[in-house]
C-alpha cells in the first residue's frame, strides 16, 4: 500500500538505563520503515516517569544509534520543525488535552488516595472486580463535589473514560486484527497529580503533533493499543498505522524459551560490545531478529538493510536471541576486516603479550583473525607468546600424528644443533629446513611440527602451527622452548 503522507516514524525511548537488545531493535526497526520509504526516523526521549530516570542514559541513547549508524532526522540533538523532542519539556503541551477530554465528559478527575489504590490492588485478584486496578469509584463524582475537592488543593489525576460496552478493533501490520472488549480496558491514568503526563497519553499526544504516521514497538504495547485508538477518537484524529513487533526470547538450559533476560546472556548492547562483538554484527543479528528479507540474506550492513525492508518480512512469532547464531555472524564480521583495522582493535591485547618488542604482532593478528568468535578470546589465545604455561607432556602425544612422548623427545633433541645453526628465520626457510629434516629421517611432516608446536606453545592448539610459531617467537626464544620439553620429556619418561 503506498502511503499518501511522508512516512514519519519515532523511536521513542525512556531513559532508564542501558540499551536494551530489544530496544535497539525498536529502533532499527523504526529506522528501516522510514529510510525504505524515503521517510523521516525522529527520535524522541520519553521522561515523564521521573522515577525511573537513570543519569547518562540520554547519552547512551545518542551513543548507540549513532554507534550502529541510525542518524535520525530529527530529535533533541538536532532539532527539527516539531520540537522540542524531550518529554519533560513539552509538559504544558499535555494538560490542555487532557482537560479537553475533561470538558467533553470522555474523562474525569481521579481524586482516589495512593492508599485506595494499593488497597484495590490488592484484591484484585477478587474475579468480580473487573478492569484490573481502579474500580472507576470517582467517574460520577458530581461536578458541585469536584469544584469543592479542586479548591480544596485535594489532588487529582486524570483518568480516561473507557466505554462500558462494546468492543474496539483494530488492524496491525503485523499481527492483524485485534480486537478487545471496552469492559476489559482501565479508565487509565491520563494525567499524573504532578502535572506530568502518563506514557500511555504523552505517546498519543505527541504521536499526533509530530505527525507520526507509523508507531512501531514491542508486541507489550498490543494490549494497550485499543485505548490510545480510543483516545485518537476522542480527539477526532487519524490513528497511525501500527506495527507491533515479536518478543525476543532467551533459551533455557532445559531447552524451553522465556523472555530474554539477563540469566541467558547479555542483553544490553554496552554488554555486547563488552564480550567482544562488533558493533555492525550485533546490529546485523538484530535485524533478523523477526525480519528476514526476501532473499534470506544473512550478512547485511544497515545500507543492505533499507534497500531489502519490507513491512511484511516481519513475523509476529516470538524471536529466540540465539548467542552461537550472533558468535557466527560476528566471525564473519572479525574475518572480513581489514587486517589494519583488525590489529587496531586488539592492539592493547597484542601489546600486552609483546614485553620483548621482538614479536612479529602483525602476523599474531593475521593467525587469529580467522579462528575467532569473539574479541574477548584474543588474550587467553595468544598469551602463550608471553608466557609459556605450565603444560603436561601428554600433549606431545597424538594418534594423527603418530607422536608419542618418546618420539617427540628424540626428534626435539636430534634437531635442536642444526636449528640452533639455522640462520635465516623467514618462515620459507624455516619451513623447508622441518621438512628436509623429515625426509632425511623418513618420518612423516607431523611428527616433528607436533612435538615443536608442542613445546612452543605448550597448549592442546595454537594459532599457527609449528612454522608460523617458531617465526614469531624468533630463534632464541624457540631454542629455549624447546630446551625445555627436552628436560620435560625426559623427567616423564625416565620417571
Ligand atoms: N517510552 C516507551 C519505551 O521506552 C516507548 C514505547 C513506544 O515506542 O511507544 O518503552
Amino acid at each position: 500500500m503506498i502511503h499518501p503522507k511522508q512516512i514519519r516514524t519515532r523511536f521513542a525511548p525512556s531513559p532508564t538505563g542501558m540499551m536494551h537488545i530489544g530496544n535497539l531493535r525498536t529502533a532499527l526497526y523504526e529506522f528501516l520503515v522510514a529510510r525504505s520509504e524515503n521517510g523521516k526516523f525522529i527520535l524522541r526521549i520519553e521522561d515523564t516517569d521521573r522515577g525511573r530516570l537513570v543519569e547518562g542514559s540520554v547519552d547512551v541513547i545518542f551513543r548507540t544509534l549513532k554507534d550502529v549508524g541510525l542518524s535520525h532526522d530529527e530529535g533533541p540533538d538536532i532539532g527539527g520543525g516539531f520540537g522540542p523532542y524531550i518529554q519533560s519539556m513539552r509538559k504544558d503541551i499535555y494538560a490542555p488535552y487532557a482537560h479537553q477530554l475533561v470538558k467533553e465528559g470522555k474523562a474525569y478527575y481521579c481524586f482516589c488516595t495512593r492508599e485506595r489504590l494499593d488497597s484495590l490492588r490488592n484484591a484484585s485478584s477478587d474475579p468480580d472486580i473487573s478492569n484490573a486496578g481502579y474500580d472507576r469509584h470517582c467517574r460520577n463524582l458530581t461536578s458541585s463535589d469536584i469544584q469543592t475537592r479542586i479548591d480544596s488543593c485535594e489532588p487529582f489525576v486524570i483518568r480516561q473514560k473507557m466505554p462500558l460496552s462494546g468492543h474496539t478493533t483494530f488492524t496491525d501490520a503485523v499481527f492483524g486484527e485485534i480486537t478487545v472488549d471496552n469492559n476489559e480496558l482501565e479508565d487509565q491514568i491520563l494525567l499524573k497529580s504532578d502535572g506530568f503526563p502518563t506514557y500511555n497519553f504523552a505517546n498519543v499526544i505527541d504521536d499526533h503533533l509530530m505527525d507520526i504516521t507509523h508507531v512501531v514497538r514491542g508486541s507489550e504495547y498490543l494490549s494497550s493499543t485499543p485505548k490510545y485508538n480510543l483516545l485518537y477518537e476522542a480527539f477526532g484524529w487519524e490513528i497511525p498505522e501500527y506495527v507491533h513487533l515479536p518478543l525476543i526470547m532467551g533459551r533455557n538450559e532445559d531447552g524451553s524459551v522465556s523472555k530474554l533476560s539477563k540469566r541467558h546472556g547479555a542483553t544490553g548492547f554496552d554488554d555486547l560490545v563488552r564480550d567482544g562483538y562488533l558493533k555492525e554484527a550485533i546490529i546485523n543479528y538484530i535485524a533478523l531478529l523477526g525480519w528476514c528479507p526476501a532473499d534470506n540474506t544473512e550478512i547485511m550492513s544497515v545500507r543492505d538493510m533499507i534497500s531489502k525492508f519490507r513491512i511484511s518480512g516481519i513475523s509476529k512469532s516470538p524471536a529466540v536471541f540465539d548467542y552461537d547464531k550472533l558468535r557466527w555472524f560476528n566471525s564473519e564480521y572479525i574475518k572480513a576486516l581489514p587486517h589494519e583495522d583488525f590489529c587496531e582493535m586488539i592492539r592493547n591485547y597484542l601489546e600486552s603479550v609483546n614485553t620483548s618488542g621482538a614479536l612479529n604482532t602483525s602476523m599474531i593478528a593475521e593467525l587469529i583473525q580467522t579462528r575467532i568468535s569473539q574479541l574477548t578470546e584474543v588474550p587467553e589465545m595468544i598469551s602463550f607468546f608471553r608466557d609459556l604455561p605450565e603444560y603436561s607432556t601428554d600433549l606431545f602425544e597424538h594418534k594423527k600424528m603418530k607422536t608419542t612422548q618418546q618420539l617427540s623427545l628424540l626428534h626435539l633433541q636430534e634437531i635442536l644443533p642444526s636449528l640452533e645453526s639455522l640462520n635465516d628465520w623467514s618462515l620459507t626457510s624455516i619451513h623447508d629446513f622441518l621438512i628436509s629434516y623429515a625426509l632425511k629421517k623418513e618420518i612423516k611432516n607431523g611428527q616433528i611440527m607436533w612435538p615443536i608446536r608442542t613445546a612452543l606453545s605448550g597448549q592442546p592448539s595454537s594459532p599457527g602451527g609449528a612454522v608460523e610459531l617458531m617465526h614469531i617467537l624468533g630463534k632464541s626464544e624457540s631454542v629455549r622452548r624447546i630446551e625445555k620439553a627436552i628436560i620435560l620429556l625426559d623427567n616423564t619418561i625416565t620417571e
